[in-house]
């Protein structure tokens, strides 16, 4: 299995910018490498699309999904229509570096009234809406957020907009520490096509009541409780395979150098996909 880099995981550390963690990346073998909105932002400051799309024209490690489309569902008429130019800027940035994905996470605190039903009928109009505009050569991947106030926070239920939508360029984002912390089933992802997980998001979560964490609390992989041998388990059982990308948002691995916390980055999925998956 392949392994990629978010750019959450060493987002704070001294020193970070897109640049640095791409020759970072690349330096530890990472193989693909997945891009925040707010590092190709600082990026586009000093630099072009097509200088992006040289470099890495020039190096082995590739890019593989923009993070994040934030909070694509229930907005009002100007959220909307901020979307739209967010959408054309995605477009124009996988154009120009021949990145092929979008991460979409949905809206927090949609307020009571409004049913579960609901919300996955009008989520999934949004998200044909995005996969249609983007166009069949870019994917779109749901992730599901594991917070109680999050519109969509089980793997079943953002499968079933996935499914109810069922366009080839829609899936879903596995992210370990969402699965968990809202007690996702293994049942539903038993029941998933491996075709339709397009991102696994790697990291683990500390032994707090589930619900109750923040991204803060994310570990390197297998030093938590998340049940990494039963979700791998899994996936091997149904045929998935994908990129295993890292992603954390821990303070405590901020205050790394930022070449260590790639390196360490590097080493914890490698050592990872060495022992769940075969190939
Ligand atoms: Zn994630």
């Amino acid at each position: 299995m392949k392994i990629g880099f978010n750019e959450a995981t060493a987002l704070k550390c001294e020193g970070q910018s897109l640049m640095a963690d791409l020759e970072a990346c690349e330096k530890n073998g990472f193989d693909y490498f997945e891009m925040r909105f707010d590092c190709l932002a600082e990026y586009v400051k000093e630099h072009s699309l097509e200088e992006l799309a040289e470099w890495f024209e020039n190096h082995r490690i590739k890019p593989w999904a923009y993070n994040t489309l934030e909070f694509f569902n229930q907005l009002d008429s100007f959220q909307t229509m901020a979307m739209d130019w967010h959408l054309s800027w995605i477009k124009e940035v996988c154009n120009a570096i021949g990145m092929k994905m979008l991460i979409a996470v949905p809206s927090f605190d949609v307020g009571l009234d409004k049913t579960v039903e609901e919300i996955k009928h009008e989520a999934a109009d949004r998200l044909r809406y995005i996969a249609e505009f983007m166009g069949p050569d870019i994917r779109v991947s749901l992730e599901f957020c594991g917070c109680p106030n999050c519109s969509i926070n089980q793997f079943g239920t953002a499968y079933d907009v996935v499914k109810e939508v069922d366009l080839p360029n829609l899936g879903i984002t596995l992210d370990t520490f969402h699965f968990h912390e809202m007690g996702s089933s293994l049942e539903d992802l038993k029941k998933a096509d491996p075709g339709k997980i397009f991102v696994y998001h790697l990291n683990d979560c500390e032994d707090l009541p589930i619900g109750s964490c923040g991204d803060d609390k994310r570990l390197w992989p297998e030093e938590g409780v998340v049940d990494h041998g039963s979700i791998a388990k899994v996936l091997n059982e149904i045929g998935f395979d994908g990129v295993c990308t890292i992603e954390e948002f821990r303070p405590e691995y901020y205050r790394m150098e930022h070449k260590e916390n790639i390196k360490k980055a590097a080493e914890v999925t490698r050592a990872f996909v060495n022992k769940y998956y075969k190939k």
